[in-house]
């Protein structure tokens, strides 16, 4: 039985696909106007665990995920610039070519990270017409008004409003729409939106030229791959409040009933305790900790060492000590394949159950990589655990077979003179100067281990 954490009825309740044995899911894609950093990255490994759950179960899965290459303002909720044209001026070059250049670098990102990449992956712009289809057919059951910069969606013709977010409807009743703003409730949202002329990335439509709302993507898609009822959506915490309460609001009253079965949401990543941000320059990519020697893989031990639920704070210290963790694994690992020990078929049953129970628990990865843990400490070295943490690693992928090679530090000429230096003021008994010798070598970064007949240079 598997339970996950349903945010719609914020509980945890056994999952039941909608059609016995194949699960219908959607993911929130990225925004491909700029690089993915470590952050975004989490809601995929988030997916990803949760696909290989289901797959490791037994379940197959029809899933999509969507690409934003059109029309994601700077703000959620409608205000603000195309997100894609404000980057192509900047950059001098088309939306098209922006949108594409980010769409392969998220989706390196993705393999790097052994992502297992949904069934159907969805451009905005290759969906204009499902679109439309969909606003058209809320106008027809009266949901949509038209203002001066679009189609807007009444969200008083919904009762189920703030439902996901728990929006307390009292105060959806006394919130004010800002002057200016044409808009009849300050929670309706954008359909469509008309765009100036001179904005590249628009279409014709029964309302006039413009461009898609950001939330009817969701909908407009998840509709026509998925159909009109479906089993899991996912996305990160921040969407929940406006781009997933949205896409319910259209979905239910397009359908007219409850579309999504289970709501799930990754919990934010943090870096040094804060959010990421540009003007703090702590916003990094799964390329720049490659640079720094960090694998992407140690990244996902990292993010899977804590439940997906759970804010999880970023910091040098800890990648590098999931780094170092995750070596030490594998290298057990390799000891188990070359053991000879016999463990019983029980001792295997048991740590299976074990590590069933804690993934079928609404994921829960820390408690998996527990159970990985003691077995391969407390066994005798056995190609049975092998072939047991590889089966595990289904649902981890985190390359646990993977051989580690030390790293060889090649020693640069001057430490390897100054080292000399001090063993030969060493074998002189000068040891003052020895003593000084060692202080610049280990100044310069570097260790100097004696020992009966000699020494060792190491890297600090
Ligand atoms: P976006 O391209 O902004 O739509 O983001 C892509 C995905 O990353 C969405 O599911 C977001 O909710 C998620 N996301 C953005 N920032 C973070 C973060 N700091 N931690 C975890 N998930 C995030
Ligand atoms: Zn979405």
């Amino acid at each position: 039985m598997i339970k996950l954490y349903n945010s719609l009825t914020r509980r945890k309740e056994e999952f039941k696909p909608i059609n016995e044995g194949i699960v219908k899911m959607y993911t929130c894609g990225p925004t491909v106007y700029y690089y993915p950093h470590i952050g975004n990255m989490r809601a995929y490994v988030f997916m990803d665990t949760l696909r290989r759950v289901l797959k490791y179960n037994g379940y197959k899965i029809n899933g999509v995920m969507n690409i934003t290459d059109v029309g994601h303002l700077t703000d959620d909720s409608d205000n603000g610039e195309d997100k894609m044209e404000k980057m192509a001026k900047s950059t001098n070059t088309s939306p098209y070519e922006i949108a594409a250049k980010y769409t392969k670098i998220f989706f390196d990102d993705l393999n790097s990270l052994n992502i297992d990449v949904p069934e159907h992956i969805t451009k905005a712009t290759e969906y204009i017409d499902q679109m439309i289809n969909f606003v058209k057919k809320l106008e027809d059951k009266g949901y949509t008004y038209i203002i001066d910069d679009g189609v807007y969606f009444d969200v008083s013709k919904f009762p189920g409003y703030g439902q996901l977010s728990q929006k307390d409807m009292e105060s959806i009743g006394v919130a004010r729409v800002e002057e200016n703003d044409q808009k009849r409730h300050p929670f309706d949202f954008a359909l469509w939106k008309f765009v100036e002329p001179s904005h590249i990335m628009k279409w014709d439509s029964p309302w006039g030229v413009g461009c898609p709302g950001w939330h009817i993507e969701c909908s407009a898609m998840s509709g026509d791959i998925l159909g009109e009822h479906f089993d899991i959506h996912t996305g990160g915490i921040d969407h929940k409040s406006i781009h997933h309460e949205n896409e319910i609001a259209q979905n239910d009253c397009a359908w007219g009933h409850r579309v999504v079965e289970c709501w799930m949401h990754n919990e934010f990543l943090q870096v040094d305790g804060g959010k990421m941000s540009k003007s703090l320059g702590n916003i990094y990519t799964i390329n720049q900790l490659s640079d720094m020697g960090y694998e992407p893989l140690a990244y996902k031990y990292f993010c899977l060492n804590t439940s997906y639920s759970k804010k999880i704070n970023f910091t040098f210290d800890a990648i590098k000590a999931a780094q170092s963790a995750l070596n030490s694994i594998r290298k057990i690992l390799q000891e188990h394949k070359n053991g000879s020990a016999k463990v019983s078929a029980e001792v295997i049953a048991g740590y299976k159950e074990e590590f069933l129970n804690a993934i079928n628990d609404d994921l829960n990865t820390p408690l998996a990589l527990g159970v990985l843990f003691k077995m391969i400490k407390s066994e005798a070295k056995s190609i049975d655990i092998y072939n047991l943490a590889l089966d595990f690693d289904k649902v981890f992928a985190i390359g646990l077979d993977r051989v580690v090679v030390e790293e060889v530090v090649d020693i640069p000429e001057e430490i390897q003179e100054l080292a000399e230096l001090r063993w030969q003021s060493k074998q002189a008994k000068d040891w003052t100067k020895a003593d000084e010798y060692r202080k610049i070598i280990t100044d310069k970064g570097y260790a100097i281990l004696d020992s009966k007949d000699g020494y060792k240079i190491e890297k600090l």
